[in-house]
């Protein structure tokens, strides 16, 4: 990160599975990432910032006690620049509702969603991601004003 880059806020998820992969892409990215402000879900957290300790990380509650509805109420809040993801498609997972809220969340209010490593480094290579870029604000009017 350099000093004129905006400090952005980032969650962070990995299933079980994506765990490794996901501290390895932080270790790749480091100078990119490092500066930031991130919130992990539980376990996540404590791994990331074991591996990496010069991260300023806040852990939640572990993804299956509600670490991911934290997430999304962050993202609902307007809390969260970014959502890296790594999710695990071979394995089901015993909180999947929370997942889907979690991505639905960040799909409604335009958040860009990294799923796995490809597009977390197309995320993080972009320009828009070194500069103050600021995604359209997703507008509710029609919804909030809708006839009932
Ligand atoms: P965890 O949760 O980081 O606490 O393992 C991740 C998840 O939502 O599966």
């Amino acid at each position: 990160m350099t000093a004129q880059q905006p400090r952005k806020r980032i969650a962070l998820v990995a299933h079980d599975a994506r765990k490794a992969d996901l501290i390895a892409w932080i270790g790749a990215n480091i100078a990119t990432l490092d500066g930031n402000a991130f919130w992990a879900t539980g376990t996540t957290g404590q791994k990331v910032r074991a591996a990496h300790p010069t991260l300023d990380v806040t852990p939640l509650k572990s993804g299956p006690l509600g670490g991911d509805q934290q997430i999304g109420a962050m993202i609902a809040e307007g809390r969260i620049d970014l959502l890296v993801f790594f999710v695990d498609p071979m394995t089901a997972q015993p909180h999947d509702v929370d997942v889907k809220a979690l991505t639905r969340l960040a799909t409604l209010y335009n958040i860009p969603m990294a799923c796995n490593e490809a597009t977390a480094d197309m995320i993080v290579s972009s320009s828009h991601f070194a500069s103050g870029y600021i995604p359209r604000k997703a507008s509710f009017t029609d919804y909030e004003t809708r006839t009932v």
